[in-house]
């Protein structure tokens, strides 16, 4: 089954490719920009998970012993938290680069496109309110395409909404289509903490909790 996960991933891959392609004059994406791995909840299906897991069990034992100790400090802030919108930095991020980055779930391949959803709603990414992706074509401050900075910029290709919301991505049609199955969705740091999670010693053996 995770090998015909693999394929998706592959076909999916080659869709984010190109529209990160047409999209380049507006997307500021670079090594060490870091922001869309912190403060947030990061979706992860089972089958994501799995894979996930396949490339930090590759991680040398140092950077194990970081994402344990992000794991675990994760953990505490959970406890203390009061409220029911729990955001935390990714444990995988290590000196703001991905430490796991081939296996990357499907929201880290996708994030950085303006999205639209299947009720039509564009969303633009936050870092866009932050000078990052598409801030060179929106109306200040604003949620909305300006005409004339896109004139001015003199692209060829106008920004472009994109149905690659998690939700779509991950549509079971999706996976029936390739024969595997997404399984259980949750925030990545559930699946470390989960006292009955089935998935599972082994995440536990590999990052123990304190
Ligand atoms: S999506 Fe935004 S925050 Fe994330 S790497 Fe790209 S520019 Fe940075
Ligand atoms: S898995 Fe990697 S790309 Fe995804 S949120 Fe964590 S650090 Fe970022």
């Amino acid at each position: 089954m995770l090998q015909n996960y693999i394929t998706y991933l592959k076909f999916i891959d080659e869709k984010l490719k190109k529209f990160f392609e047409r999209q380049k004059p507006y997307i500021r994406c670079q090594k060490g920009c870091a922001m869309c791995c912190q403060n947030a909840q990061f979706p992860y299906s089972k089958i994501e998970m799995d894979y996930l897991m396949i490339g930090a069990w590759q991680l040398d034992i140092e950077k194990k012993k970081i994402v344990a100790q992000n794991v675990n400090k994760i953990r505490q802030q959970m406890k203390d938290f009061k409220g029911d919108d729990f955001k935390y930095d990714c444990p995988f991020l290590i000196n703001n680069v991905c430490s796991v980055y081939d296996y990357r779930g499907l929201i880290c391949r996708s994030f950085g496109l303006m999205t639209q959803g299947s009720d039509g709603r564009v969303k633009v990414p936050f870092c866009c309110f932050k000078g990052y992706n598409y801030a060179n074509v929106m109306e200040d401050g604003g949620n909305k395409v300006s005409a004339e900075k896109f004139k001015q910029l003199g692209v060829k290709e106008e920004p472009v909404a994109f149905n690659v919301s998690y939700n779509f991505l991950t549509d079971d049609d999706f996976a029936r289509g390739f024969k595997f199955s997404f399984g259980e969705k949750k925030p990545l740091i559930e699946w470390f903490i989960e006292e009955d999670s089935e998935k599972d010693e082994q995440i536990k053996n590999n990052f123990p909790l304190s």
